[in-house]
């Protein structure tokens, strides 16, 4: 396990003046959720800005499983934790899943090291065994709120002799070990948030950080971990600016370096209000079920925040690489716009169609979905041809924001032929036959098939020889016949997805209906 406590430091060269070489360390950065919930948009952030640091610098990326609160453990959210961070691009690069020689990477499977840590600092006299009992800390804490403090522990065992301490050690009293806070505070300095000081003795009691059943509480296996995994820069989530203060102190009184801090600020709403967490829809995996891309979300969950040089719509992980720029992080609020989910998906899901590799992921998956929706009523197999379906993908690109989308009920016509009746078209125009008509013999003509401009000509002009109907009665006719619908794409777009011959023979449909063949 400590194998790597002892390891060098990998140096990597970041970058040369002229003459002059600059090394700098790679850094280790970690995400440390604790598995009590799955993964939201505000955690995603939190692994996100850690991958970015990482991969930028060369770093690594490692995924820590804090899961010392028994109590409030979730089955199953670990590992979809996890999973959630692979689906989203940003795997880590050491974990349990994954190894890596710092690991294990879950703490409970680290108890020896902690109790070894706190054993070491009880040895110096930086902790001590505390023997209150529940009943008095429920004391202490009624009566500070009796009087309006804030309630602390008051430090009592603090003063208790090396014999009292054995003395009740050997008869078996319930003991936790209490880090000595020390009075006065240094200031450090924060990435994000500069030079802060936070006096944590004045205003709190001394922590616990061994519980009576062996387990550590979070600050003090979050310093032994940051320090045996060679953590050398903590991102993490401004809630834990204060409690820097006592990390600190833990890392001093262990005679180890401390890694370099950059709190991360709040991820809110547009309208400033917390996320809500209980309302499920900012979890990671209800965006995926809901055919949200993987890029959609780290694009928005970015630009809702600062750490770029300027904010554009359409960044992929790569450019978000390239990009970041820690030192751009503010300490304002970051505010998420949900309701521009759409959009994002809609730009990313274009750049994935114009991506060859990609696309073919995406025609696979439409294939699928349209099997899974439309099964039976298909029309003709000839829909399922990877050819067919990538000329839906281009000539929808940059209108629908999901592939889900093209299953709805206005693009069903791309999959199932549709039922028309002789009243629906006579309705429209009485020269629906006419119509039909013309544009078969357009399409028997053929060449008309190379664009919707081409196409639109060809229509207006079929337009302008009819008696009785307008340019947008026509359009009107075609579109019910091809599709029974009155809105969707453009008619030209229709008929160029679906093709000449599925064009002919659901005008020749109509043409029945309308009694004239
Ligand atoms: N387990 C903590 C959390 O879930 C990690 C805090 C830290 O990154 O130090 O937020």
């Amino acid at each position: 396990m400590l194998g790597c406590v002892l390891r060098k430091m990998c140096w990597k060269r970041t970058g040369a003046r002229r003459g002059v070489c600059t090394r700098q360390p790679a850094p280790r950065v970690r995400f440390a959720p604790s598995p009590t919930g799955f993964l939201h948009l505000g955690g995603l952030r939190t692994a996100l800005y850690n991958y970015l640091f990482a991969k930028q610098r060369g770093g690594a990326f490692i995924l820590r499983l804090e899961d010392t609160d028994r109590a409030r453990l979730l089955p199953g959210a670990a590992d979809a934790i996890e999973d959630m961070l692979e689906w989203a691009g940003v795997p880590p690069d050491e974990s349990s899943r994954r190894g890596g020689d710092c690991g294990p990477y879950v703490q409970s499977e680290r108890l020896p090291l902690y109790s070894q840590t706190a054993a070491a600092l009880l040895q110096t006299g930086h902790a001590y065994y505390c023997f209150c009992s529940n009943q008095r800390l429920d004391l202490l804490k009624r009566e500070a709120q009796r009087s309006g403090h804030v309630p602390r522990y008051d430090n009592r065992c603090r003063r208790l002799q090396p014999e009292q301490v054995q003395q009740r050690l050997a008869q078996g009293v319930p003991a936790v070990v209490r880090f000595k806070l020390a009075s006065g505070a240094e200031p450090f300095q924060d990435m994000v948030f500069g030079w802060t000081r936070h006096e944590v003795a004045a205003v709190e009691g001394d922590p616990i950080i061994l519980k009576a059943d062996g387990f550590p509480t979070y600050h003090l296996a979050s310093v032994v971990d940051d320090h045996h995994m060679r953590v050398s820069h903590v991102l993490r989530g401004s809630e834990w600016l204060i409690s820097t203060a006592k990390h600190l102190q833990l890392f001093r009184a262990l005679g180890w370096t401390p890694p370099a801090y950059a709190h991360l600020p709040l991820l809110l709403n547009r309208d400033g209000s917390k996320l809500s967490k209980r309302q499920g829809d900012i979890f990671i995996q209800r965006f995926r079920e809901q055919g949200v891309l993987p890029e959609t979300l780290l694009d928005l969950v970015t630009h809702a925040g600062s750490g770029f040089d300027n904010n554009r719509i359409g960044r992929r992980l790569e450019e978000l690489v390239c990009e970041f720029n820690i030192s751009k992080i503010t300490t304002h609020s970051a505010l998420l716009d949900l309701d521009k989910l759409h959009e994002f998906n809609r730009v990313h899901l274009q750049r994935r169609i114009e991506d060859e590799e990609k696309c073919a992921v995406l025609r696979d998956e439409l294939r699928q979905r349209v099997l899974h929706t439309h099964g039976s009523q298909i029309s003709d197999r000839a829909v399922l041809e990877p050819l067919y379906i990538q000329r839906v993908l281009e000539l929808r690109k940059g209108h629908v924001c999901s592939l889900r989308e093209l299953l709805n009920h206005m693009h069903a016509y791309l999959w199932i032929r549709p039922r028309v009746t002789r009243q629906q078209l006579q309705e429209v125009s009485a020269e629906a036959e006419n119509i039909a008509a013309a544009v078969i013999q357009l399409v028997a003509s053929g060449g008309s098939f190379e664009s919707t401009e081409h196409l639109n000509t060809e229509l207006k002009l079929i337009a302008s020889r009819l008696k009785h109907t307008k340019y947008s009665g026509m359009m009107r006719v075609l579109r019910l016949a091809l599709s029974a619908q009155q809105q969707g794409p453009s008619v030209a777009e229709m008929m160029l997805s679906l093709g000449e011959q599925e064009v002919c023979v659901r005008l020749q449909k109509a043409l029945e209906q309308t009694g004239t063949t």
